[in-house]
């Protein structure tokens, strides 16, 4: 065995032996870390090394133990926001996505989600290895719908259900571990397994990071897909990227995170775009919804009027949703009528006139004109 490869082994060892519990205060002496540097120094890829950080995102990602861990870990770093509103609107929306995933991806129930209320003031929400997931407060406190929430979480999910932290960003997430590795070698003080603690980082930072533009289109797809199989109005999706366009556009820009316009995101109004056209395609090509303009059978529906909360374009992707909806399960082919102030196009809800908005009675006879 030459001497390098004998310092390897021995290297791997002493990695093995430390504490695998994160969290745990011990610290790692500094001769330890001395080792680690020189192994560091002396181009240490080994594949001791790897496998170990495989098993590591392993334990974090399949094992219900650490599972908990992480879910513990991450509950400390960003602090837990128990208000009784809106943690009880969380139970509820995970409840539902939970349901309407389970219907297109059932793996869902061996790996129930763990999440919480983080005390993030930014919109925000992400989800880590092992479906632990987190919802910034201010993201209840800027999205006050039920429906704009669910997508949100819904494209959280997507991320989950994909594996997109362990899997998909492997490589960064392995990469983040020997440069953490090599710099914190220098500084010695690392608590605990000081792989655990790297992989955990790297999983915060991943977490936040929100990947790449081709994970994220996949996870509002999963998310569209998910809210399709809820009673949730699955033109929610568009309508929360319509917000996120407005505010992005508009002086509130300082109190939004990574959602919605990190670098690698594609953008808001790209985002709303991509779910409107699925919208389009889930009403068998009937139903479009532009500028807050409703379009059926390619004749103009209405201009949707804005709401004391909404825009006119973002309230108009309701408008969309529920049509979609209705052309979905073939109501278009019962009458539209008014039921207390309510268009309904069989007994599917189109929309609830507001100020603004022509009378329901006028919509009504237009859309049984133009179906
Ligand atoms: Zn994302």
């Amino acid at each position: 065995m030459s001497c390098k490869k004998k310092f390897l082994s021995f290297f791997a060892a002493v990695v093995l032996s430390l504490s695998l519990v994160f969290g745990a205060t011990a610290k790692t002496s500094a001769a330890t870390a001395d080792l680690i540097g020189a192994a560091i120094q002396i181009g240490m890829e080994s594949a001791a090394l790897n496998a170990q950080i495989n098993k590591e995102i392993k334990h974090f990602n399949e094992t219900e133990a650490g599972r908990q861990e992480l879910y513990n870990s991450f509950r400390e770093k960003y602090g837990v926001c128990e208000d009784a509103e809106y943690n009880a609107m969380l139970d509820r929306i995970m409840a539902n996505l939970t349901k309407g995933a389970a219907a297109v991806d059932p793996t869902i129930k061996s790996k129930p989600y763990l999440y919480f209320i983080s005390n993030e003031e930014d919109v925000n929400a992400a989800c880590t290895m092992g479906h632990v997931m987190k919802v910034n407060v201010g993201t209840f406190k800027h999205i006050t719908n039920e429906d704009e929430l669910a997508a949100i979480i819904g494209h959280e999910i997507g991320h989950g259900q994909k594996d997109h932290v362990a899997k998909n960003n492997k490589k960064i997430l392995r990469k983040q571990v020997m440069a953490n590795l090599a710099s914190a070698a220098v500084g010695s003080t690392i608590g605990g397994g000081v792989l655990t603690q790297l992989v955990a980082q790297a999983a915060f930072n991943q977490t936040v990071a929100h990947g790449s533009r081709k994970l994220e289109s996949e996870a509002d797809l999963c998310g569209l897909d998910y809210m399709l199989h809820t009673n949730y109005n699955p033109g929610a999706c568009a309508a929360v990227m319509q917000k996120f366009a407005e505010l992005e556009g508009g002086s509130k820009r300082s109190g939004i995170a990574n959602f919605f316009n990190p670098n690698d995101h594609p953008e808001s109004t790209a985002r709303r775009d991509v779910f409107a056209k699925k919208l389009f395609e889930y009403s068998d090509k009937h139903v479009s919804a532009k500028d807050g303009i409703i379009t059926v059978n390619k004749k103009t529906l209405i201009k949707v009027a804005p709401s004391a909360t909404m825009s006119s374009a973002e309230r108009s992707y309701f408008v969309l949703g529920n049509l979609a909806v209705a052309y979905h399960k073939g109501l278009n082919k019962q009458a539209a009528t008014v039921e207390n102030g309510t268009v309904m196009l069989g007994n599917q809800p189109i929309i609830t006139p507001l100020e603004g908005d022509e009378p329901a009675q006028v919509i009504a006879d237009r859309l049984n004109e133009i179906k």
